[in-house]
């Protein structure tokens, strides 16, 4: 398998005044293989966003900073990145998709100018050919009237042909990686289902890769090859999907695969985990998740978990699979 993201051990951090730093992604490592799909998971303000907006450079700087470690994408260093340079790999290496209303579709023009403005930028081509890219592209992307959809305003579309269109333009340049950052959220289920459907059959035709972010572990049981669980700015379980949710290792994880409605509540609104995500400038010393977590010991509060591997490709950051009659099992033979 060849990767194609690496991130290693990033550190974002935000000032909210007063000496108060926000620890919004402290030490987050991980990697996407080429053709894979990977979740990122976890509640609002568990850092997933940021760590995705990191990628692409989107952080704003003040209030928030890069202070530490690597992101790798096909072999180029993007943090040594100018802006000049990353405003091409953004479009053109990276793809994005934002959760509707927040599409970057400007209400004020047509769906022609801002897909067609997207390959020209680009690519290096005449008009003509990138409007009949731009054809070609909203076909691909299952709408059946390209022409006409060419010359409406974003408004003039419903919710789920928005968002056809936002993956047109995502790869309109044949990027490497796709950020979807819950693509889906606002869409109701039916049209949720075919969107999901939609982009990997994209990915798969464009040869990417996909971070998708989202808190729905739903989406991810459609989608992922590979989960990552955020909580606290840190990953705290990583798995292939399978493996974890036929085996989750990390309470938080067994509670998220809790919120996933069953069929016959005909619902969406998910049941929440009580409590809430401890604010990103004032992490307790030991565990982040002591305060929500039912198995919570001593040795919780006092020490802060380390990654520790459950078997190939499947690491928890968490205490209680490594104890045993309440002992610490020493990390060499830590295994399960
Ligand atoms: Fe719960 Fe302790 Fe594991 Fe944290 S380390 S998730 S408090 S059992
Ligand atoms: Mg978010």
């Amino acid at each position: 398998k060849e990767k194609l993201l690496e991130v290693k051990d990033l550190k974002v951090y935000f000032e909210i005044g007063h000496d108060k730093i926000a620890k919004a992604v402290d030490g987050v490592s991980f990697s996407i293989n080429k053709g894979e799909t990977v979740a990122l998971v976890g509640e609002s303000g568990s850092g997933k966003s940021v760590t995705s907006l990191s990628i692409m450079r989107l952080i704003p700087t003040p209030p928030g900073k890069i202070v530490g470690g690597s992101i790798e994408l096909d072999g180029q260093d993007l943090l040594s990145y100018t802006e000049k340079n990353m405003r091409k790999v953004r479009g053109e290496d990276i793809g994005m998709i934002f959760q509707e209303p927040m599409t970057s579709l400007d209400p004020v023009f047509k769906i022609e100018n801002q897909l067609i403005e997207s390959i020209i930028y680009h690519q290096r081509i005449s008009k003509k050919e990138a409007k009949q890219r731009a054809l070609e592209l909203l076909q691909l992307v299952g709408i059946a009237n390209p022409e006409k959809v060419l010359h409406e305003y974003p408004h003039q579309l419903s919710g789920g042909m928005r968002q056809r269109v936002m993956i047109a333009i995502a790869m309109s340049n044949n990027p490497k990686l796709l950020i979807a950052d819950e693509p889906t959220t606002a869409l109701d289920v039916t049209v949720q289902a075919q969107i999901l459907k939609l982009m990997l059959k994209m990915k798969d035709s464009f040869n990417s890769s996909i971070l998708l972010i989202t808190h729905d572990m739903g989406v991810v049981a459609e989608t992922a090859d590979r989960v990552l669980v955020m909580y606290g700015g840190q990953i705290v379980e990583e798995a292939q999907v399978k493996e974890l949710f036929l085996n989750p290792k990390h309470p938080y994880t067994a509670a998220l695969l809790r919120t996933i409605p069953s069929l016959e509540q005909n619902t969406r609104r998910l049941p929440s985990i009580p409590g809430n995500v401890p604010p990103a400038h004032k992490f307790p010393k030991g565990c982040r998740f002591a305060d929500r977590c039912e198995f919570a010991m001593d040795i919780c509060r006092e020490s802060a978990p380390a990654l520790g591997r459950i078997s190939d490709g499947h690491q928890v950051r968490c205490h209680l699979p490594f104890m045993k009659g309440g002992q610490e099992i020493g990390e060499e033979t830590r295994s399960i």
